[in-house]
């Protein structure tokens, strides 16, 4: 086996390989250096990036074309941070787009901080929770845009109507967080609504479930789509089965795969040349649309909430500089698709407290 500087290049360029070439490749580029584990975080660092490089070439105008590419105006270096507390680097001086529709990247920073912000408001208060979830029918023929433009007027009529508030107020609902998902599966585009209820104590929720069935597949109607009244809305009661929600929360966006989903997530459409038109179609439909949506009550709870561009930019703590690099260098590191790499070796560095990785890393790339 042969460390050729170009066996480094290949996991950004082509992460879709299986874990054991992974570790062929790895093995390869780690030759003097250290061997490093295959973990199951590996990959999804990998694909993030390889996957933002193809939004770049989809949507060239977009913000994600300079997304932790792009150097800002006024900085001469690039630092890499790293994160003693999360094990984790980054960069600084860059710049980011916080997109969470359009960004593996970003989406992935954005989805990681919510799901822990709300795993953390339900785990550790006494709160009760519920989950509403919103579906309406839907062929290959329907477009994506005007089915989210449905199900968007039928949610707001819903959850504006008087009928809904007096309930939820009987059910002791303080708060609730709205996330709107899609999915491409075999009956073509699948929008839908998860709507996370906080109760600050027990609540019945018999009425509530048959009244909210009834007047879901009614509004849905009036919208001139359908929403059968036995499937169109379910809803979920119990802690336990909202937090495995919650615990998932945009994980499924990356895993190539997973069985359980009811078709593929705008992500993994970029991972094959045949399904980038509907990525594009994705990309319009959802401009200006809200992912997630907090009621008023839940931010009171939550306070000084972070906005997703400055959950994108790395505002937690990254304590140690582990490298510095000029803008030449980080050219360098742009054209040999280094990206992904650069903060892997950097973080795997400080893990192993061998400060020496990165250093020959740098040697060999730049
Ligand atoms: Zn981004």
């Amino acid at each position: 086996m042969h460390n050729t500087p170009k066996s480094i290049y290949t996991q950004e360029q082509n992460p879709h390989q299986n874990s054991t070439n992974l570790l062929a490749t790895e093995r390869k580029f780690s030759l003097g250096l250290t061997t490093y584990e295959v973990t199951h975080t590996f990959k999804p660092h990998f694909l993030r990036f390889s996957r933002q490089n193809i939004v770049r070439k989809l949507l060239p105008e977009s913000r994600v074309s300079a997304c932790i590419r792009a150097v800002k105006p006024n900085a001469s270096f690039i630092p890499v941070q790293y994160s003693s507390s999360k094990k984790i680097a980054c960069y600084r001086n860059l710049m980011v787009c916080g997109l969470q529709w359009l960004c593996p990247v970003c989406s992935n920073k954005i989805s990681n901080f919510r799901r822990q912000e709300l795993h953390e408001l339900i785990e550790n208060s006494s709160y009760k929770t519920s989950m509403v979830s919103f579906t309406l029918q839907h062929t290959r023929r329907d477009s994506l845009g005007a089915l989210i433009t449905a199900l968007t007027a039928s949610m707001r009529l819903f959850k504006n109507s008087r009928h809904y508030k007096s309930r939820i107020e009987n059910m002791n609902v303080i708060g609730n967080v709205q996330a709107l998902e899609i999915v491409y599966g075999a009956q073509g585009w699948h929008p839908h609504y998860h709507l996370v209820q906080i109760h600050n104590s027990e609540f019945e929720a018999a009425e509530f479930e048959a009244w909210s069935k009834d007047r879901w597949s009614r509004i849905v109607r009036k919208q001139g789509a359908y929403a059968s009244a036995i499937h169109g809305l379910k809803f979920t009661v119990g802690n336990n089965k909202v937090h495995d929600y919650v615990a998932k929360f945009g994980v499924d966006q990356e895993l190539a795969g997973d069985k359980k989903s009811k078709g593929l997530t705008p992500f993994q459409l970029l991972d094959d040349p045949k399904n980038h038109h509907l990525f594009l179609e994705y990309s319009e439909a959802t401009r200006g649309k809200n992912q997630l949506r907090y009621s008023r009550g839940l931010k009171q709870i939550l306070r000084d909430q972070v906005t997703n561009f400055e959950i994108a930019k790395d505002v937690t703590e990254f304590d140690i500089t582990a490298a510095i690099l000029t803008r030449p260098e980080w050219s360098r590191i742009i054209n040999k698709r280094q990206r992904a790499e650069l903060l892997k070796v950097a973080a795997d560095s400080y893990k192993a407290a061998d400060p020496d990785i990165l250093s020959r890393y740098l040697r060999s790339v730049l």
